[in-house]
């Protein structure tokens, strides 16, 4: 799963197959990019080391950032003495340790929250910070102050004086921050109780849905969730759409997954190869 944003991008877990599908999805390997795992199990981190050795290859210059469970540091130095790769840019290790901000950057950070699966793993929220308010032109000029420098000053928080000699604040001439989008992974996990608070108003759920209603006791001897665990943890987060994933291959079929969890959370939709979703900015 990858997230998109005008300057960098943001994975979530690494699969075996995660080269072939970002070449198939035109995702780039040169651009700036962190990567976040969930946990060290196969199918989430073996894309890992075949993806920083392809990026080498490439000569990229970039680093990279990766998020993971303790034991992720040994796996990668393992993989990387056994197969003798060099890199051309550095990779930064960071085991996350506990809940938290784990990232924190200018127009985003990224919090792990302890999931509920076979082995110790975490959920990431992707949260972008709130944008300025709205800016209102009319209530500039009527204050006194001129269309051109001021105004771009008054939009990046500062305080100008006006024609009058009066000092405007932006909070007089622009409308409340605007809240950013957020987006929820979870990751292989059974539903667990702080998930409501954890993914709160999220723009998009990601959640696993292994198996079906009628599985319910495997689900949980494994770590998974059914559709109807995964529609009522996006439910009571006051999620906005929820996104189904890591969906057994025993359904050729998903269908079945699909409304058990639309009985529950109708703004649900099945995750599949290449699927493309844009998230509007919220006003
Ligand atoms: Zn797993
Ligand atoms: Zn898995």
């Amino acid at each position: 799963m990858v997230v998109q944003c005008p300057r960098d991008q943001w994975m979530f877990d690494c699969g075996e197959n995660v080269q072939r599908q970002m070449m198939q999805a035109k995702v780039s390997f040169h651009r700036k990019m962190k990567i976040f795992i969930t946990h060290l199990h196969g199918d989430h981190v073996l894309g890992l080391p075949g993806l920083l050795q392809t990026m080498a290859l490439m000569d990229r210059k970039e680093p990279v950032q990766v998020y993971a469970p303790k034991g992720l540091k040994e796996f990668l130095l393992c993989a990387k003495e056994t197969l003798n790769f060099g890199l051309t840019y550095t990779v930064e290790i960071n085991e996350i340790l506990s809940e938290g901000i784990v990232c924190d950057e200018a127009e985003y950070q990224v919090i792990a929250t302890k999931s509920n699966h076979a082995i110790a793993s975490y959920a990431y929220a992707f949260v972008e910070k709130p944008r300025p308010g709205k800016f209102y032109p009319k209530k500039a000029v009527a204050l006194g102050v001129p269309a051109g420098e001021l105004w771009s000053k008054l939009q990046r928080g500062e305080e100008v004086q006006a024609t009058k000699g009066n000092v405007v604040k932006p909070s007089d001439v622009m409308g409340p921050k605007r809240p950013g989008r957020k987006i929820v992974y979870t990751g292989d996990t059974k539903p667990f109780e702080n998930f409501g608070k954890f993914a709160e108003g999220a723009d998009l759920v990601i959640h696993d849905c292994t198996f079906d209603n009628s599985l319910t006791e495997k689900a949980d001897t494994d770590g998974h969730s059914t559709p109807s665990q995964a529609a009522a943890q996006a439910k009571a987060a006051n999620a906005k759409k929820l996104v189904l994933f890591h969906i057994s291959a025993r359904y050729p079929d998903a269908s079945l997954l699909l409304e058990q969890a639309k009985e529950v959370f109708s703004k649900t939709i099945l995750a599949e190869d290449y699927l493309e979703l844009e998230l509007p900015l919220n006003e």
